[in-house]
């Protein structure tokens, strides 16, 4: 889970379309009123296209796309469309979090807490020291071994072994100081892997934690920096890492 920053209210969800429709809602609670593709499409820019509970990648045409409601629309009828009640999840987190009553029993809202404020990380697995962090792993089956600690533990182990080959580039070569070719090869693995801990891309906290946590990264870095070939672009890249990843520290 990263935090997520909140985008405006689609212009077509006026304030008389939102009246009307919650009053359409209440009145019959079988009208899915939030169904609509320009809610789903704003929903899905603020998320970079995935779930904003587990990170996965949800396509925009695709229906496991699930407009989830914060609090749930059942007991908060006024809610239902409400912009800032509204995220994208993908349907195996909207299932697990149901009716569950998060405004008497909180979970952490993406776009409002920071989840590394609530939440640490290790080997894979999400734990919590505070209620808020607990109930969030909990409702969610944030640890669900089958469909997401397997999924974190092969891009994990993936991201970890390309950061391997980068340095087994860098040590296996005596002249690599003089090999040009080697060492653009280095930089394009690096960059690589680095953008796949980008927000845009699927559980990028598990990639900018494997990404940062160890020596691997900083070795790479500190050798391409030493060339002269740590760049903006890197750095930039770099920078949104430490906005995502799940460091000892933070915990
Ligand atoms: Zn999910």
């Amino acid at each position: 889970m990263i935090l997520l920053k909140a985008v405006p209210r689609p212009a077509q969800l006026t304030d008389e379309v939102v009246r009307q429709l919650t009053e359409l809602f209440k009145a019959d609670k079988s009208q899915r009123v939030w169904d609509k593709l320009y809610i789903k499409e704003a929903l899905l820019l603020m998320s970079h296209g995935k779930c904003c509970y587990c990170e996965c990648k949800i396509d925009e045409e695709s229906k496991y796309l699930e407009v989830e409601h914060y609090h749930p629309k059942d007991k908060y009828e006024d809610e239902v469309l409400a912009w800032e009640n509204l995220l994208p999840a993908c349907k195996r987190c909207n299932g697990k979090k149901r009716n569950h009553d998060s405004k008497i029993d909180p979970i952490i809202h993406p776009v409002k807490t920071d989840p590394r404020q609530e939440l640490a990380y290790s080997n894979y697995l999400f734990k919590s020291t505070t209620v808020l962090g607990q109930t969030t792993v909990d409702v969610l089956d944030l640890n669900d071994r089958k469909r997401l600690v397997d999924k974190r533990y092969s891009i994990g182990e993936k991201t970890k072994d390309m950061l391997a080959i980068a340095i087994d580039l860098i040590k296996s070569n005596d002249n690599f100081e003089l090999s040009l070719n080697f060492q653009i090869r280095v930089y394009n693995i690096l960059r690589n892997i680095m953008r796949e801990g980008q927000p845009n891309s699927a559980y990028s906290a598990v990639v900018a934690t494997a990404i940062l946590t160890g020596d691997a990264y900083h070795t790479i870095k500190q050798t391409l920096s030493n060339l002269s070939l740590w760049d903006v672009d890197m750095q930039q890249l770099e920078t949104e890492l430490y906005n995502i990843a799940y460091l000892p520290s933070q915990a």
